[in-house]
């Protein structure tokens, strides 16, 4: 069977789930806490408030199972969610695989990627806690123009702190975060304590999320009615992008499908790949489902195969909680890659925890291979995938390769790559096909 499950009709939300998962309340192991970075004493809800509203402060340590979603965020999701599920079919055929390859793909939302999952929630929770302002960091834009989108929405100022490399060579995503309202500024600036100091040591760097983050949480915490915003790595990210996981169990469902052999994600900060697996890893969990999860992360950034788990900061100059975590070290600054989405040191706690317990297995790719699968993608299924995305499609592809299992596969694809057709061009124009 052809399959394609449609969104219902606009405005709808009756394919959005009514909850969050929060995997906190099955681990087998606790997550270990976030510390105070002055103190090193596992952090309060008081402590995260001064960053974020309490709601989301609250939801980072919850560990209550299922925390329901406001009725004025699921309408927001109803206007692109459920996203797709689609049977790959041409793609298995080109591939000649047995296995059923379904996407789950996120690039149908305003902006193009999952990252309005979380931002919709994040602005609706400082709304109600009358906050005026967010700031923020992004590396390609996705983030900003999601928060950018959000702020529109419920009345929020939106001031984005954007990586140097992606903010020359991806002007099209500052359009979009100022079209719908946001201000952005090429990070690091000369507009934060933080920004100058780097500039001083390195006036040529290319930038970096933490050093985006620095001066974004520098900002917020000056400003009594301004907060702070991430859009990966935390705990209540990971949380909202469940609504990803869910979606796709039920559609697997609707198909006859009551088991995913195995599920593939881009690695970033995490959020993406969290919120498509918690909810599998939840039946591995209550029900020992069989489900492998694996990460793909970039070869110039790999936090989960080359890094080390333990307690890092999550910006560059140190103000944020201290994470345990996969990391390369907060001054880790990664070669500006094309997935730009994809340049962060760390790694989600709550992810980092599952690979570290066996739940979560990591592959490597490199920028080629990805690019690969990219083109494969658009050329069988239509899809341009984000380059984020692309890796998780050529750590599949590599899988399948090896495999002759006839399994169900599936990937997620974290967004489009229609604003990145110059990387595209730039990959077609540079490759040499092998001779022979
Ligand atoms: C930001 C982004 C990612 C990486 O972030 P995660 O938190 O790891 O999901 C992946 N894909 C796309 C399209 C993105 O915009």
């Amino acid at each position: 069977m052809s399959a394609y499950e449609a969104a219902p009709a606009a405005g709808s939300t009756a394919a959005v789930p009514t909850h969050w998962y929060n995997i906190a309340a099955d681990f087998p192991e606790p997550i270990p806490p976030h510390l105070h970075p002055g103190t090193k004493e596992p952090v309060t809800v008081e402590d995260l408030c001064g960053l974020f509203p309490r709601a989301l402060a609250e939801q980072e340590l919850s560990t209550e199972r299922y925390i329901q979603i406001p009725r004025e965020v699921r309408s927001v999701y109803g206007i692109w969610r459920g996203t797709p599920l689609i049977r790959a079919s041409r793609l298995e055929r080109a591939l000649g695989t047995a296995s059923q390859i379904f996407l789950k793909y996120e690039g149908v939302s305003p902006v193009g990627s999952h990252k309005p999952n979380s931002a919709v929630a994040q602005a609706y929770y400082n709304r109600e806690e009358a906050i005026t302002k967010l700031t923020t960091e992004t590396g390609a834009g996705q983030w900003g123009s999601s928060l950018a989108f959000a702020g529109s929405l419920f009345g929020i100022d939106v001031e984005v702190w954007q990586v140097r490399a992606s903010y020359e060579s991806k002007p099209y995503r500052r359009y979009l975060m100022e079209l719908y309202g946001g201000t952005v500024h090429s990070s690091p600036s000369e507009l934060t304590e933080a920004g100058r100091a780097i500039l001083e040591s390195d006036s040529e760097t290319t930038g970096s999320l933490g050093m985006a983050v620095s001066e974004a949480v520098e900002v917020a915490l000056k400003d009594p009615a301004a907060r702070y915003a991430l859009g990966s790595v935390l705990n209540h990210v990971a949380l909202h992008q469940t609504v990803i996981g869910q979606e796709t169990i039920a559609q697997l469902a609707r198909l006859g499908i009551g088991h995913a052999d195995v599920v593939f994600g881009c690695a970033g900060g995490g959020s993406n790949l969290a919120g498509l697996s918690f909810p599998f890893l939840r039946e591995v969990l209550m029900n020992k489902a069989k489900t492998r999860v694996i990460a793909a992360e970039p070869a110039a950034c790999p936090s989960l195969t080359q890094g080390e788990y333990r307690y890092d900061f999550g910006d560059f100059s140190g103000m944020t909680p201290l994470l345990k975590m996969y990391t390369l070290g907060k001054d880790f600054v990664p070669d500006p890659i094309h997935a730009g989405g994809l340049r962060y040191h760390g790694m989600a706690p709550a992810l980092s925890h599952a690979v570290h317990l066996g739940l979560v297995d990591a592959v490597a790719i490199e920028q080629t291979t990805a690019f690969h699968a990219g083109i494969l993608l658009a050329r069988t299924e239509g899809i341009v995938p984000a380059p984020e995305s692309t890796h998780a499609l050529a750590a599949a592809f590599q899988y399948l390769a090896h495999s002759d299992r006839a399994e169900t596969i599936v990937i997620g694809v974290s967004g489009h790559g229609q604003l990145d057709l110059p990387s595209y061009q730039g990959f077609l124009e540079s490759y040499q096909p092998p001779v022979g």
